[in-house]
């Protein structure tokens, strides 16, 4: 039996989240639901503006956060979800854009691709329930045009006007990571990753100037110098003005205990990291930003899905373009999401590359080779060429 959910357009937000139940889901979890407040407005004047902000309360479910359907549907008034009973199958769709999940599965499908997730994205506890990373992930699959953010059990959303899709694009940021008294991750023959991203940022602005003419490339370093975190992306946002796009990158090395261990990883940014490596990772890249309560300031801020959902897809890219470019000479591993402060600070489309690995031999060698050099660079560029391109095919 199909089961058709009719979308929302009740009484926004409170009565239609109290009235609109999974239909065949009986009272369990319409106690459930009913007694909990499950969405209200606060009406804010402050940080963004004369916004609406709504709450939506996540509901515990052995120790792990989850949305109901009947909140899931009040996200955005052109959210429709359709769920087949039999099958265990259902569909959330955004316009042309269509999410697809199976229950008790951990993972979905976007653009004709699975999509793995860290644990089950639905489940049922009589009555659908959404985990809190799959939420996270329609919301940017989606490109709903709003804002989000997770504290503790509730999920904040506020409206945003739909962005304007980034088809052009004016400048490149270029981030060389660490710098001055920050050397960042060690290895064999006392390389510093500050000393190796630097040189390949400088390769990188070479070659996006040659492929890209109209484009501004710009460094956030071009020596070895210390620069804040929060600096970084401050400086890139002040170019982008109305009119003006662009998109950061961040180049960095990694370390490990093992030194077998190797590989390139892109990351772009979310609020729930795929694994505990991911959560260590950002805790040793978020350092030295710690005391300032710069990171305290930015887990405040709204993150932006529809720009989320564009650095997904710009990692996705530079992650094939470099796979292909490097032909093995460092292994890919993933594309990956973490909780880094300097793309948390951006306000335009960001990912970080961890280029390789440090404590590895086989890494660090190559990772301070020229023809290493020579296909990480291209390997990028080529990775934003299908990004601008994949952005402006899908915004159409
Ligand atoms: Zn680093």
């Amino acid at each position: 039996m199909e089961r058709f959910f009719p979308e929302n357009r009740g009484t926004f937000p409170v009565i239609t989240a109290l009235c609109d139940l999974p239909r065949s889901s009986g009272w369990f979890s319409y106690l459930k639901i009913s007694s909990l407040v499950v969405a209200f407005i606060v009406a804010t004047g402050q940080a963004w503006g004369a916004k609406e902000k709504i709450r939506f309360t996540l509901v515990q479910i052995e120790k792990r956060s989850y949305l109901s359907l009947a909140n899931l549907k009040l996200l955005h008034s052109d959210l429709t979800v359709n769920y087949n009973d039999g099958e265990e199958q259902g569909e959330i769709r955004f316009g042309k854009r269509i999410v697809l999940f199976s229950l008790g599965k951990a993972e979905y499908q976007s653009q004709n691709e699975i999509r793995e997730l860290d644990s089950e994205g639905v489940i049922d506890d009589d009555g659908l329930f959404f985990s809190r990373e799959f939420i996270e992930e329609i919301l940017t699959e989606l490109s709903l045009p709003v804002s989000y953010r997770f504290q503790k059990n509730h999920l904040i959303i506020v409206r945003d006007k739909e962005r304007e899709g980034l088809q052009k694009l004016d400048f490149i940021f270029i981030d060389a990571g660490h710098g001055g008294r920050d050397s960042g991750a060690l290895g064999y023959f006392d390389a510093a990753e500050k000393d190796i991203t630097l040189s390949l940022a400088h390769e990188l602005r070479k070659q996006l100037a040659a492929d890209y003419p109209k484009l501004k490339i710009y460094m956030t370093r071009g020596g070895d110098k210390f620069i804040r975190l929060e600096k970084r992306s401050e400086l890139a946002n002040k170019k982008s003005t109305p009119g003006n796009f662009g998109i950061f990158i961040s180049i960095h090395c990694n370390s490990h205990l093992s030194p077998k261990v190797k590989g390139f990883e892109i990351y772009y940014l979310a609020q729930n990291p795929d694994n505990k490596q991911a959560r260590e990772l950002a805790l040793r890249e978020n350092q030295g930003s710690e005391k300032n309560g710069y990171i305290k300031r930015l887990t405040s801020r709204l993150m932006n899905a529809q720009i989320q959902r564009e650095s997904k897809t710009l990692a996705r890219q530079v992650f094939k373009g470099l796979s292909n470019r490097l032909d093995g000479m460092i292994k890919p591993r993933k594309v990956k999401k973490a909780d880094f402060a300097v793309l948390r600070g951006s306000l335009m489309p960001a990912i970080l590359i961890e280029t390789g690995y440090l404590t590895n031999r086989d890494d660090l060698k190559k990772l301070r080779s020229s023809e290493y050099a020579k296909a990480f660079v291209s390997g990028v560029s080529r990775g934003i060429g299908a990004f601008l391109g994949e952005l402006s095919k899908a915004e159409k």
